[in-house]
């Protein structure tokens, strides 16, 4: 009798092991168990044949219709054809030679075909297909076996194991199966209508009716949902039983100084936020919060807000910006909207006031010093920079609160690195400007606390956006730029590659540092993050870059005299710096540039924004882009310049401009995504549990699981009394982990 862990060999023999083992991966019983089928066959009902596809690996039930063998010209021995029909259409079996088919490939023979479908001379063909018939003397088990049952559909194993072999053992597999213990615990499958393990095993691989499949399947993603939770309620228990300071706001203090005199009101949602934060801080136990927000809807003062009261209480706060660029921006803006409170220690500087630093991967060594010093001295209070603020050598004096911008760069590794600065655990505040719809928030960040900022500022003005798709409007959107700019405002132009033919990143510009997800970085040659496989049509155009494009725009006349710069990852830090000041100061007409803009950048005079080849962008990806401009009085502008022919790429881009509500587009992004894409390495990686998760359909069974997890584990934290849950999650955690340390 075997378990789950039994290696496989052991069970059905090593012959049939092995090619499972070196094709698919599969060692023990319990892999094999959820190795699952990809489809499910009617052994009565014939595969319908018009369907086929050129390249396609088939498995199909058909008719043998009529077989003939003749002998070949140039070798010995003869060779056979045979026509397989499913009642109106036809295909051909070749096989080089008729020995041992011959007599079994007779007309009328019912059976299962596979192999790899080509096209000769207007007929499709199998040539040497695997087969199993149902009809012949030898096979006549076989009739027995699939008999009012589906024929469940493997993949194939190498040539050795094609689906049918696959099946075999699964049987065999399951028949010397013990007891399976279950990780989900009875009352909750009776509350919750599922099957036990074991039995969605047997549905899996031996099903008689749909309804079989899909009460299996129905169980297999509660599991998945049901681990993923447990997970999360384990980490949020953890962070419950942390202990740190509480970080008050004093009398008289910073955060005091501050309101009194900022320049604006706080909305109503900012000031409701905030208070979560005062109390979230208050507590003994770190902070672990969310903070979600559209573009534009203040994020940065609420967490300015936070972080002065963390120095109030004598410590520290580090602020993570994805880009050098975010990071450069933040320092501005929270050094000018301090004023002179973040002169502390400087001659004329306020005596309660404290010192922000900036600390990034391309500074000059001198200035890194400076501010690795005032870190780890205490003198700054709030430390700005990029990832290398993960970094081990960077050390802070009392870190008491770590504000994360702009989440979706970083994955939760890195969230958690930077929580072990701390003398003590800090609080936490994550910010994201993407909406995120409720189910991936569940998933994605179901271990914390979530806030939400609805409104935007009073005064703001709406976003108008319009798809250009004809080129005969193209010279028409350079005038609409110059009118922008001779009304005294700037506009963005942005492409999706930068130009230059070098794929590798300049030294000092490139800020992928390791732990970074791959593929979601804005500082590549090819900044979009769409893929091209998802379009209708793959589109072999050369896309447009910021090189050409800003050539093109100094020759054209509608330009003439604007001042036009460029923007791109790849420039050195302290250039691509020097260009965002002269943007912001208003000395810069046109910036042409990447999706280095995409996160965060605040320049309020920029009211039009021009987006080259827009149908390469993700949906969510384009709203956020557009938030750089309107952020001021006047009204924004955006652009969507297309030449995609195909119908999904302009109904994408067609609904980006009907709607400015970031959670409708998100919702819309992700049911256009195939699943896997949505928590691939753009969120946080290793989750790789995750990807059979539907997040938009399997809503409720996400909630229910969550509630039953977190049931579980409030109640038992370790998973004492529930040891296969225990077991479970540990071996999930070790895959995460070896994914995690194979991206390196
Ligand atoms: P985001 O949430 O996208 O990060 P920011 O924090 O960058 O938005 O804020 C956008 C702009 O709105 C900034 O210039 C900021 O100073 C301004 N702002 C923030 N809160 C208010 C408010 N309550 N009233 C008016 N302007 C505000
Ligand atoms: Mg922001």
């Amino acid at each position: 009798m075997a378990d789950l862990s039994t290696p496989l060999g052991k069970v059905i023999g090593q012959p049939s092991a092995s090619p499972l083992a070196k094709y698919r991966g599969i060692h023990t019983v319990g892999d094999l168990l959820d190795f699952v089928p990809r489809r499910y066959l009617e052994p009565g009902r014939l595969t319908d044949l018009s369907r086929l596809v050129e390249g396609e690996d088939v498995t199909i039930v058909a008719r043998v219709d009529r077989a003939t063998t003749r002998p070949m010209r140039q070798r010995k021995g003869r060779m056979l054809n045979a026509t397989i029909t499913d009642g109106t259409r036809e295909l051909d079996l070749t096989f080089f030679s008729a020995y041992g088919h011959e007599g079994r490939l007779v007309p009328g023979a019912l059976g299962l075909f596979a192999g790899t479908v080509s096209r000769y001379h207007q007929t499709w063909q199998l040539t040497h297909p695997d087969y199993q018939l149902f009809t012949t003397q030898e096979q006549e088990a076989a009739v027995e076996q699939y008999t009012g049952s589906l024929i469940p559909i493997y993949l194939a194993a190498g040539k050795q194991m094609p689906s049918w072999k696959v099946r075999n053992v699964a049987q065999i597999v399951l028949g010397s199966l013990r007891e399976v213990p279950d990780h989900v615990p009875p009352d909750v499958r009776r509350d919750r209508g599922l099957v036990d393990l074991a039995s969605m095993y047997r549905l899996l691989h031996q099903p008689s009716t749909d309804k079989d499949v899909s009460r299996a399947r129905h169980r297999r993603r509660y599991d998945e949902a049901f681990a993923v939770q447990t997970v999360l309620a384990q980490r949020r228990m953890a962070g419950e039983a942390l202990h740190t300071t509480p970080r008050l706001a004093r009398q008289g203090g910073l955060l005091e100084a501050f309101d009194a005199r900022m320049p604006f009101e706080l909305t109503a949602g900012q000031q409701e936020v905030g208070a979560e934060i005062a109390r979230d801080l208050a507590r003994e136990h770190p902070m672990h919060r969310l903070l979600q927000g559209e573009v534009g809807s203040g994020k940065t003062v609420v967490a300015l807000r936070a972080m002065l009261s963390v120095i109030d209480s004598g410590g520290q706060a580090a602020l993570l910006a994805p880009t050098e660029v975010l990071a450069a921006q933040h320092l501005r803006s929270i050094t000018s909207m301090l004023g002179d409170l973040a002169e502390g220690g400087l001659l004329g500087g306020s005596e309660i006031g404290t010192r922000v630093v900036l600390l990034t991967g391309s500074q000059p060594a001198g200035a890194r010093r400076r501010s690795l010093l005032d870190a780890a001295s205490g003198d700054a209070g709030i430390v700005i920079g990029t990832h290398a603020l993960i970094q081990e050598h960077v050390q802070f004096f009392d870190l008491g609160l770590v504000v994360v911008d702009e989440q979706h760069r970083f994955g939760v590794e890195q969230r958690d690195a930077l929580r072990g600065k701390g003398r003590q655990p800090p609080h936490v505040l994550v910010m994201t400007a993407t909406p995120i719809p409720r189910t991936v928030a569940m998933t994605v960040f179901g271990d914390m606390e979530t806030s939400t900022l609805t409104e935007l500022p009073a005064g703001r003005s709406p976003i108008a956006t319009h798809v250009v798709g004809n080129p005969r409007w193209f010279q028409r959107t350079w005038e609409r730029v110059a009118e922008e700019v001779r009304s005294g405002h700037q506009a963005y132009v942005v492409c999706p590659r930068i130009g230059d033919s070098d794929p590798s990143p300049a030294p000092g510009a490139g800020q992928r540092e390791p732990g970074t997800a791959a593929g979601d970085w804005s500082d590549e040659d090819l900044e979009v993050t769409f893929e091209a496989d998802d379009l209708a049509q793959p589109s072999t155009r050369v896309l447009r870059s910021v090189l050409e494009m800003e050539a093109e725009l100094r020759r054209n006349l509608a330009l003439a005299g604007l001042r036009i710069s460029i923007l791109h990852g790849r420039m050195a830090a302290d250039d691509k710096d020097e260009v965002m000041r002269a943007f912001a100061a208003g000395t810069i007409d046109v910036l042409v540039s990447t999706t280095v803009i995409e996160v965060g950048v605040d320049v309020a005079n920029a009211t039009v924004m021009v987006i080259m080849d827009a149908d390469r962008f993700g949906i969510s990806q384009l709203h956020q882009l557009r938030g750089r401009v309107g952020r001021g009085v006047s009204p924004g502008l955006c652009l969507l310049v297309t030449e995609t022919e195909s119908e999904l790429g302009q109904q994408r881009l067609l609904s980006v401009a009907a709607t400015n509500d970031g959670f409708t587009l998100a919702r819309l992004d992700l049911e256009q995504r195939r699943e896997g894409d949505v928590l691939g390495a753009a969120q946080s990686g290793g989750r790789s549990q995750l990807r059979l998760l539907r997040l938009l359909r399997d809503e409720d069974l996400i909630l229910a699981a969550r509630e039953d997890a977190f049931a579980i584990v409030a109640a038992d934290p370790d998973l004492d009394q529930h040891p296969a849950l225990r077991a479970l999650i540990a071996s999930a955690l070790d895959d995460e982990q070896a994914a995690y340390l194979e991206r390196g």
